[in-house]
């Protein structure tokens, strides 16, 4: 039977001391959220982030824009966060309405205040081996999670399915970065199962509901679950069956309690820290 890594339990550990270190701190950190649109999803999310932010001590603004928006206005919307000493850490959620070049918005957000590790200096930065100012959230809260339950990536194969610039890419980077044998899987993976049958740690960040099958894992193996997913029922799941490999690992996440509680978390440690670098350096 697998131990349980337990989402809810290191977040929670990790936002009850960065409240009581914000809790001294006579000037706030500022975190700034553009949302473009009305996309119903993007606002929960937002709401989640704007009411954890309020919880920790954490001021955050939400520049709520309509759809209509042209990619200019947004762009000026960040170059004025950009230059706004008040604002310690940007945010544009994502996806953007399809007339707008995500790419250039990202790229517009001072590297310095990039709370997502989005800009290209910082992701360049994971994948030369050296550090961006913040690590991008959910690879981050990944990692966080290995370090707690004492799983040294160093000399593991640790095998990553999904290639996004949000989770697959940089956690795999991150995770060569600790030393680990990484392989990166994707839709076009020929032999998928035949990779992940030789990983010590899996990451799954697909969003596909039980991609991942007792016959396609080893013995022993670490199982982190970042998807999320629906079942027939309406409940929240990850891409891996979680009954059916739970028996064959050393360690899961759970979904949900798992990686989802840790991004959210890893955004506020981002905030802090930005903070910290702007006005500590
Ligand atoms: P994405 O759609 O950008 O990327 C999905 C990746 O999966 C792609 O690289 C694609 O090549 C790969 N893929 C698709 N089908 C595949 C298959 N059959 N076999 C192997 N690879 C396949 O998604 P994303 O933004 O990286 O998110 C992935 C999942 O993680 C989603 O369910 C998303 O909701 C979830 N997510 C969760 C958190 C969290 O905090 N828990 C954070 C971010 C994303």
């Amino acid at each position: 039977m697998a131990q349980l890594i337990d989402g809810r339990l290191v977040s929670k550990k990790i936002c009850e001391n960065l409240s009581d270190e914000i809790l001294f701190l006579s000037k706030k950190p500022c975190l700034a959220v553009i949302i473009v649109g009305e996309d119903p999803a993007s606002r929960i999310y937002v709401n989640l982030k704007r009411k954890k932010a309020q919880e920790l001590g954490i001021k955050s603004i939400v520049e709520q824009m309509p759809t209509a928006t042209s990619q200019q206005e947004l762009l000026n919307k960040i170059e004025q966060l950009n230059n706004d000493n008040e604002v310690n850490a940007i945010l544009v959620q994502l996806p953007l309405p399809s007339h707008i070049d995500t790419k250039a918005v990202l790229e517009k957000i001072n590297p310095l205040k990039d709370v997502d590790c989005f800009h290209p200096y910082n992701m360049g930065r994971i994948a030369t081996g050296t550090k961006p100012y913040v690590y991008p959230c959910t690879p981050k809260g990944i990692i966080r999670l290995l370090e707690y339950y004492n799983i040294p990536p160093q000399g593991k194969h640790a095998v990553v399915i999904g290639r996004s610039n949000i989770v697959g890419r940089p956690v795999a980077q991150m995770l060569l970065n600790e030393n680990a044998t990484v392989t990166i899987c994707h839709s076009k993976t020929a032999n998928l199962a035949e990779i992940t049958k030789t990983a010590d740690i899996l990451i799954s960040a697909v969003g596909q509901k039980n991609l991942v099958k007792p016959d396609m894992v080893k013995e022993g193996v670490v199982v982190i679950d970042v998807g999320m997913n629906r079942t027939d029922e309406g409940k929240l799941c990850g891409d891996v069956d979680f009954y059916g490999v739970e028996p064959k690992a050393s360690f899961i996440t759970p979904v949900p309690g798992g990686v989802g509680p840790m991004t959210i978390c890893s955004l506020m440690q981002n905030t802090f820290d930005l903070y910290n670098i702007q006005y500590n350096s």
